[in-house]
Order: structure tokens, then C-alpha cells, then sequence
């Protein structure tokens, strides 16, 4: 087991003037309360507390205050050099983040204000970090401190998050088992690997699923509209709220089961579709037609990676031209007349009809080996060490650039 930590970037998005100046009395009045308690020379959290607990801050910007004022005044930072860049702070929980996958802008962050008093925010998160945001949303990663800063006017927050991961295996490509992964409309997912002698086996699909997420998909959208021409947005808001909830759930089951169908199998890789490949496929009304399906797709790919890291099972990706179109005995382009079905067109094939979904992933599985895969859509994964080197928060001080020194040595190792 390693722990892996990790700083989640969020752009906060277009706030109005009015949350604007709310993050500016934020940022002030904290800024305020530091400067106050290291010119007070504060070296304790009681000290501390007695200068910061008069500013009008929320209770998470004051503890994190507390904490790090006496790190400020009882280490190499040299007094009078306090710099006015400091990003405000807040202790773990003082952040919660949403998803609104209906919405143009899918994550929400509460940022606390002053005491019960919170702003929500629609923010924008590095998109190779949604795998990392998932985890946070299901509670499988622990949000810790977080800071919030302004850069070049924009507002910025950044999260630290951690959870535990299992040690990967190192183990050549020839011995590992691909497992294709496929995610379609019909079928949520389809998995297959081949056996030692290279045909398909264990083909799994998760059909009934793809219908219950059909279904639900459908019933917001003209669920929502009723309650909308009635008026009702506030009713229309919590009853989308809850079937999007209710699909996550299913999102979470069936990418816990893919992991499981991994682990059940020697060495494993899966092997997904690289999202990039997909988004430039598609032209753009194309793409707002299938942008429900797709923030699917990103959800489950996010899913899919974060819970593998968590198992130590490797995750590579592919470009996903025609695997849904080639045969996978013979190459050949043939045609879906179904959609559960692939029909191969070349007459010297043994392969008549095969059913599309499975076709698909061993297409994808065995493009890994064909040289067109590679992991350029997550160029620093999970596991890499480096985590936290292109960070560009202001740098608090001294003492905290070796604190993060420290800890990243820490999962270095
Ligand atoms: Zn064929």
C-alpha cells in the first residue's frame, strides 16, 4: 500500500461581481487576520487563535490560520518578509464539491465565507484530473487542506486529496492478460480478454445496465421539462439531482465490477479508449448531440482509472479508429446491421456474425499491441511522483515550500 497524494487544481468559473467581491473580503480580511498574529509573533495554535478569532472568517480559515501562523514564526521564515500572496486557507471539510453532470459546467465547489456562510461556485477542474475528482465525489479519496488564490484575475483553488493505493507489479507487456473495455449506449460496458491461445473468452457485458441508465436519462429529461413549463425549477432541480444520483450508482457498481472482472484474471491491463481521440473524431454538432453519452464516457473512464490505481492493475489507452467497425479474427471493415451485432463482410473469414459490443473490446484490447496505443491522454498518471512540481500557486513561504518538500518526498519513495 502507498499513499498517494495529490493537488487537484479547480478554475473557478465566471463568478458574478457580487461573488467577486465576496472572495476579495475573503481573501482580505484573512490576509488581515495573518499578517496580525506573525506581527504579533504568534508560536502557538492558543496564541494564534486569540488574534485570528476577531476577524469575520469562517471557523475553517481560522484553524488553518491557527496551524500555520505558528509554522510561519518558529521556523527559517524571516520576520518582515511576509508577502501579500498568500493564498487563504482552509482545513480539510471546509470545501464540498458537487457534480451536476446535466449542467455545461459539471463541478461545484462550496467555498466558506465567514461563519454560515458559504458561496457554491460552478468550477472548471484540469481535465486529467477527473479521475481524482470522482474519487473525492464517492468518497474514496480524503479532501484535505485547500487553498484558494487569485492568478492574472482568474480565482483558483487548489485541493489536496490522498487515498491508498496498491502497489503495481512489474511485470513485462507479454505476460500481462489485456482486458478490453468497450462503452456503448446498448451495453454500459462490455469487457474480454483472450485466453493463452488467443481466443475470446469471458466476455462480459453490462446490458441491463445500459437500459436502467437509458430509462433514467430519458425520464429527466421529460420529467424535468413538465416540472419546468410548470414552473417548478426548484422541483425540476432536486428530482434531476436525484436521478442523476441514481445513475452514479450505477456508474460506481458496474466500474467496481469491471476491477473485479480485472483482478479475476493473471497480470491484468485495461485497456480503454482515449477520450482526446474520440472529442477530435467528432464534429461539433455531433458532439453536443452525444455530449450526455460523453460526459457518461468520461465519468466511467474516471471511474474505471481511479478504482484500478486503488487495486494496482495498470490502465493504457488506445485510439479507438473502427474497433467497432473491424473484424477482430481478420481486420476487416464489415458493418453493425444491429446494433448488438457485427457482421464481417471478408467471404474467407470464419467469422459471420459476432456480437458488436465483445467484437469491440477485443479490438480495443488487442490495438494495445499493435504500436497505435499510447497513454497520451494522462501523460502524468497517478502513480507518478512528480506530483505537485508544476503547481503554481503563489509560494507561501519558506517553511511551507519545505513542508511540501517533505511530503513529496514522502510518496516519492
Ligand atoms: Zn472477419
Amino acid at each position: 500500500m502507498t499513499e498517494l497524494t495529490k493537488t487537484l487544481e479547480l478554475k473557478l468559473v465566471d463568478p458574478n461581481a457580487h461573488k467577486r467581491r465576496k472572495l476579495r473580503e475573503t481573501r482580505d480580511a484573512y490576509q488581515h487576520a495573518l499578517q496580525d498574529a506573525f506581527d504579533a509573533g504568534c508560536t502557538t495554535q492558543t496564541e494564534a487563535n486569540d488574534v485570528v478569532v476577531n476577524y469575520d472568517l469562517s471557523g475553517y480559515a481560522k484553524n488553518a490560520l491557527k496551524k500555520y501562523v505558528p509554522q510561519l514564526t518558529t521556523t527559517t521564515y524571516n520576520a518582515g518578509d511576509l508577502h501579500d500572496d498568500h493564498p487563504v486557507r482552509f482545513t480539510n471539510e471546509g470545501l464540498r464539491l458537487d457534480h451536476h453532470p446535466e449542467n455545461a459546467i459539471e463541478w461545484y465547489v462550496k467555498i466558506p465565507h465567514h461563519e454560515d456562510y458559504h458561496l457554491w461556485m460552478p468550477a472548471q477542474p484540469n481535465p486529467d484530473q477527473r479521475n481524482w475528482l470522482e474519487a473525492l465525489h464517492a468518497g474514496d479519496a480524503e479532501m484535505g487542506e485547500s487553498r484558494l488564490f487569485q492568478r492574472d484575475g482568474t480565482w483558483y483553488l487548489h485541493v489536496t486529496a490522498t487515498r491508498d493505493v496498491e502497489d503495481r507489479s512489474e511485470v513485462s507487456t507479454d505476460e500481462r492478460t489485456l482486458i478490453g473495455v468497450d462503452i456503448g449506449e446498448a451495453s454500459l460496458v462490455t469487457v474480454c480478454h483472450r485466453d493463452d491461445h488467443g481466443s475470446p473468452t469471458h466476455p462480459e457485458l453490462w446490458a441491463d445496465e445500459g437500459k436502467t441508465v437509458r430509462r433514467l436519462r430519458k425520464t429527466y429529461f421529460t420529467a424535468t421539462r413538465r416540472l419546468q413549463q410548470r414552473g417548478s425549477d426548484r422541483l425540476a432541480e432536486s428530482f434531476g439531482d436525484d436521478l442523476w444520483n441514481q445513475i452514479d450508482d450505477v456508474f460506481h457498481r458496474v466500474t467496481r465490477e469491471v476491477v473485479e472482472y480485472a483482478e479475476s484474471v493473471e497480470n491484468p491491463v485495461l485497456v480503454l479508449e482515449d477520450l482526446t481521440y474520440i472529442r477530435e473524431s467528432m464534429d461539433y454538432g455531433e458532439y453536443m448531440n452525444r455530449r450526455l453519452h460523453g460526459w457518461g464516457f468520461a465519468k466511467l473512464h474516471a471511474q474505471i482509472r481511479y478504482k484500478a490505481v486503488e487495486r494496482g492493475i495498470p490502465v493504457e489507452t488506445v485510439n479507438p479508429r473502427n474497433t467497432s467497425k473491424e473484424c477482430y479474427a481478420c481486420d476487416e471493415v464489415g458493418y453493425r446491421p444491429k446494433q448488438a451485432t457485427f457482421t464481417c463482410t471478408n467471404d474467407d473469414c470464419w467469422v459471420g456474425e459476432y456480437q458488436a459490443d465483445v467484437n469491440g473490446a477485443i479490438n480495443i484490447a488487442d490495438r494495445y499491441l499493435s504500436g497505435e496505443s499510447r497513454s497520451r491522454e494522462h501523460p502524468n498518471d497517478d502513480d507518478s511522483a512528480e506530483d505537485g512540481a508544476h503547481l503554481t500557486a503563489p509560494q507561501d513561504s519558506q517553511a511551507d515550500a519545505e513542508t511540501q518538500q517533505l511530503t513529496r518526498g514522502t510518496y516519492a519513495s
